[in-house]
This record gives C-alpha cells, sequence and structure tokens, in this order.
C-alpha cells in the first residue's frame, strides 16, 4: 500500500506525541528528559529545550541536572509565546520540544494540545506532580489525559535510603513556588513525611496550649 510520496509527508502527516515524566525532587526528572532529548538527536530529529524563565538557579540559556548534564534552551515566561519566538519557519522543521520544570508554566495544557495535535510535535515534559504539602503542582496533572505515556520517578528518602516520592521543606517558608535546592528541600519516604507533618501539627498544637494556659494563667488572675 505504500506509495513514494508517504516518506516525503511524514513529517507534515505523523501525528504528535506527549510523554510526561513526574516525580519529587532529586529524582532524575530532567536527566530521564536530557536522555530522551539526546536519544531523539541520535535518530537525527531535531529538537528544541525549553524551560521557565522563573528558574533561574542554573544557567539560564541551559538545562542543567543536579549532577552536572547540559543541554541548550529556551528560558520563557510562558509556552504559547515559544513559536512566535524561535520563528514559524523553524517551528515547522521541529520534530521534539523538551520541556523542564513544567510545572511553572499556566499555559501547559493548551500548549500541549496544540503541539501534538495540531502540529505533530512528540512533547516531552518533565515536571513536579506534587508541591511539598503533596497538592497538585501547577498544570503537570492536567495533562496526564493528554498523554501517550507518564513515568513516575522516585529519589532516595534523606532520612532512611528508602524509596522516596514526596519533597519535604526544610525551612518554614509557606510559598508554594519557592525555588531552591537541597538547601531548602529533600526527598522523604511517605512514613518520614508523615513523621515530619506530625511533629510539624504537634509543635504548632504545644504552641496553641501554652497559649492556652497562659491565657487560662491570665484569667485565673
Ligand atoms: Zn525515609
Amino acid at each position: 500500500m505504500a506509495s513514494p510520496s508517504i516518506t516525503l509527508d511524514t513529517a507534515k502527516d505523523s501525528s504528535g506525541e506527549i510523554h510526561v515524566i513526574v516525580g519529587p525532587m532529586f529524582a532524575g526528572k530532567t536527566t530521564s528528559l536530557l536522555r530522551r532529548i539526546e536519544s531523539e538527536l541520535n535518530a537525527k530529529r531535531s529538537v528544541a529545550m525549553l524551560k521557565s524563565s522563573k528558574d533561574t538557579r542554573y544557567a539560564i540559556d541551559s538545562v542543567v541536572t543536579h549532577d552536572g548534564l547540559k543541554f541548550p534552551c529556551w528560558a520563557l515566561p510562558d509556552l504559547l509565546s515559544f513559536r512566535d519566538k524561535y520563528g514559524h519557519q523553524a517551528y515547522q522543521k521541529l520534530d521534539v520540544i523538551g520541556i523542564d520544570e513544567a510545572q511553572f508554566f499556566d499555559d501547559l495544557y493548551e500548549f500541549c494540545c496544540k503541539a501534538a495535535d495540531e502540529d505533530g510535535k512528540t512533547v516531552i515534559v518533565a515536571g513536579l506532580d506534587g508541591d511539598y504539602l503533596r497538592r497538585s503542582f501547577g498544570s503537570v496533572l492536567h495533562i496526564i489525559p493528554l498523554a501517550d505515556s507518564v513515568t513516575k520517578l522516585t529519589a532516595r528518602c534523606e532520612l532512611c535510603g528508602k524509596r522516596a516520592f514526596f519533597t519535604l521543606r526544610k525551612t518554614d517558608q509557606r510559598e508554594t513556588e519557592l525555588i531552591g535546592g537541597s538547601d531548602v528541600y529533600m526527598p522523604v519516604c511517605r512514613l518520614h513525611y508523615a513523621n515530619s507533618q506530625v511533629t510539624e501539627k504537634s509543635v504548632v498544637q504545644s504552641q496553641n496550649a501554652k497559649t492556652d494556659s497562659l491565657l487560662e494563667a491570665v484569667a485565673d488572675d
């Protein structure tokens, strides 16, 4: 059934793909993303890497893993502006788009739909599925229904060495988007996540209890 013209039109006619890599911090998400990008490059496909301009921990114009692996990239405030910035013709020729730290992009769902469904791109997305309170982070979970594949990676618990599924914040700052590395966050297993929450709650409760007894003491006077 194959006709010679099929090979010529493959790029235009082939449908896109979406692959999602999630997990806690220090699980090797960026490394895994870069490995996939590398194998796409080896297959002679043209690739662009995008990351959020919010994350300036490492070089702004490259994606760098915790273990030092590096790849040039576009640091953007949002994803939908990428096409204009990259150039429409260049965008047409692009096969694969890698997105790192995807939790920082509000237009992730819209961008992935368009890139994969309409433009036939392979989109490989890496990001945190949850924040330090294990709540859904940004729109990473919103794109699961769009995905061809979802990979959840794990790290090693910093306290016991078992598999770690969660990111624990070491400081008591409360904002969701507190960008930091091992100075601020550590990967933990379920037991150590749960234990730390109990400790935190009991500290608050004992503080409240102290306040209550002080008030009672004042009332007694
Ligand atoms: Zn542990």
